[in-house]
């Protein structure tokens, strides 16, 4: 039978929950267990693509094509989890579903309400997960803080579920904060005594509780938390701050959260230890042989979270050369041509992430312009290529206000269009083109010597595209289309003849990178820049 962990935060948001959980799937995976993650959003949207990264950070892309949570980058990334538009549930598409059945006449006669209607889809969708027993334990998050109104639906229906499943089949882990007070030196319990009293309120009593605190965590406090909150003194699991996130799931094996967690769903396995991420992993990262600084260049860089899959593939590159990647974070609008010597005189890869909208468009290409004439290694991601596309239409084969239609629809040289099967698209939810696609690599190419074959599949979410019209003049120039759709009519990679590593890709790679596997792209995109050096 299917076991469910389930996780809530409370005290404040931006705790590490996501991580929190996904840590929680890696040890859970080392003792033997096969894992399913999944995270319930309490907002409307029935999902986050089409949020403003300022409100939601990256949107993450399963190869399913759901445009998802950013946690959901964790889960994959930690574990080995596959995950699809299954694996987070929003409010939104409860509703939508609901409203749907109801519009059906499904429940036909009846007053449709938040219990039980609401509640039995939400645990409708949770248990989906269980279904065929592929998955020995389901963890879910629950977005958001305790006592926000908009979670109450989520957490009476894992409160039911409970319920329903009894105690040794399902427990609730609560993530809580112990803040430090610098002027009395002290830790404080209080905060989380309210929070879980919130939580018993509505009817869950946490088994486990996870302690966020920057000060270990004497005995007597722990005591005291047990009491105040009503569980085990041994469960009162510190989760200190770490300088790498890699440690996370180290530090909570180290503290006996596997065993601890296995106990209260009456689980039995055989030991297991988490040495190849330890030392393959957290030991390079600790201890690296090598550095180089890499330039990312966007117009959202003052947010933590809106390039994060990025960030986490550039560290997984450098951890698989064994180096240390720093990364430099740069804001479009800031290069303008005066200024990209300047900006760029210290670093030894620039890459351009993807993105919409024209903002910021001039200095990706005064960067990418930059990093072509200079040798510079330069990776494009989606908008990076399509910019890299741009600049080399202009500035190599000297077409002139060459752009893409998204922002100029009267350029001369339209080098980058429309799909064709996006001309009618006018909802904007869900209609880009999503998800993974195939691509036929060619031989004798850096994407090539890279991937190591001639076939492969990468994640997309992007409505515009190489201008195949223009294919021949580039190349005539130096362009090398090195990447294409099987049946050869999409462009998905492009790289430049004479350049020490000039690679730019249509699709997302970095939703596919893992700290013990990372991309073939990001680790040769990183062994450039440390050759650069
Ligand atoms: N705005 C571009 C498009 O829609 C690029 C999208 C992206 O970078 N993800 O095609």
């Amino acid at each position: 039978m299917t076991k469910f962990i389930f996780i809530t935060g409370g005290v404040v948001s931006s705790l590490g929950k996501g991580i929190a959980c996904a840590s929680i799937g890696k040890i859970l995976e080392a003792r033997g267990f096969k894992v399913a993650l999944v995270k319930c959003d309490p907002y409307i949207n029935v999902d986050p693509g089409t949020m403003n990264p300022f409100q939601h950070g990256e949107v993450y892309v399963t190869d399913d094509g759901a445009e998802t949570d950013l946690d959901l980058g964790h889960y994959e990334r930690f574990t080995h989890a596959r995950l699809t538009k299954n694996n987070n549930i929003t409010t939104g598409k409860i509703y939508f579903s609901v409203i749907s059945k109801e519009r059906r006449g499904d429940y036909l006669g009846k007053t449709v309400q938040v219990v039980p209607h609401i509640t039995d889809e939400i645990k409708g969708s949770i248990k989906k997960l269980s279904e065929g027993g592929h998955n020995d334990i389901v963890i879910v998050e629950i977005g958001g803080t305790v006592g926000d109104i908009e979670s109450l639906p989520f957490l009476e229906a894992i409160r039911q579920l409970k319920q329903e499943l009894g105690a040794m089949n399902a427990i609730n882990i609560h993530l809580t904060l112990i803040p430090y007070i610098r002027s009395a030196d002290e830790i404080k319990t209080k905060p989380t005594q309210h929070s879980v009293g919130k939580l018993r309120e509505i009817g869950i009593q946490p088994e486990i509780l996870l302690c966020r605190s920057e000060k270990s965590i004497d005995l007597d406090v722990k005591q005291k938390i047990a009491l105040f909150c009503n569980v085990r003194e041994g469960a009162v699991i510190e989760a200190l701050d770490v300088k790498s996130i890699y440690e996370v799931p180290l530090m909570f094996k180290k503290d006996g959260l596997d065993d601890l967690i296995l106990n209260c769903l009456r689980l039995k396995s055989k030991k297991g230890d988490l040495r190849s991420w330890s030392q393959d992993v957290v030991g390079v990262v600790k201890d690296p042989k090598a550095a180089c600084r890499i330039a990312v260049v966007g117009k959202y860089i003052t947010l933590q979270d809106a390039y994060k899959s990025i960030y986490e593939a550039l560290i997984h590159g450098g951890i698989s050369n064994h180096a240390k990647v720093e990364i430099v974070k740069i804001d479009s609008e800031d290069v303008k041509t005066h200024r990209v010597r300047d900006l760029f005189c210290d670093v030894d890869g620039i890459l351009v992430p993807g993105g919409f909208g024209y903002r910021g468009i001039e200095g990706k290409i005064n960067a990418i312009e930059f990093a072509r004439k200079e040798g510079i290694p330069y990776f494009g991601i989606c908008l990076g290529m399509q910019t890299a596309v741009i600049e080399f239409a202009r500035n190599a084969c000297g077409l002139d206000d060459a752009n893409s239609t998204e922002f100029n629809s009267k350029t001369p040289y339209p080098v980058i269009s429309l799909l064709e099967e996006q001309k009618n698209v006018k909802a904007k939810g869900a209609s880009m083109r999503l998800g993974a696609y195939p691509a036929r690599i060619a031989s004798g190419t850096k994407a090539h010597a890279a991937y190591k074959k001639g076939l492969i599949s990468e994640r997309h979410r992007h409505r515009y595209e190489f201008n195949k019209d223009f294919k021949k003049a580039l190349e005539k120039h130096g362009m090398i289309v090195s990447g294409v759709s099987p049946n050869g009519l999409l462009v998905e990679i492009v790289e430049l003849k004479d350049h020490p590593w000039f690679v730019a890709v249509q699709f997302h790679p970095e939703f596919k990178s893992k700290p013990d596997c990372a991309h073939p792209l990001f680790r040769e995109f990183v062994k450039a820049a440390l050759k650069k050096q």
